[in-house]
């Protein structure tokens, strides 16, 4: 949990169209997150944090 909040921005890239956006990490936590131009996709292995790690 250091250093590390839920709104914290995390930067992601659409797969389909190369549009680099911001998303709060609490949202791209969810697994799924939409582009501004509107595709939606799953965010895996993009964050640097502990999202899919726990119990480890
Ligand atoms: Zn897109």
């Amino acid at each position: 949990m250091l250093g590390r909040t839920d709104d914290e921005p995390v930067e992601l890239e659409c797969p389909e169209c190369g549009t680099v956006f911001k998303v709060p990490a609490k949202v791209a936590e969810k697994g799924k997150v939409r582009c501004p131009r509107g595709h939606e996709f799953a965010v895996m292995g993009m964050l640097g944090g502990d999202g899919d790690r726990r119990g480890s």
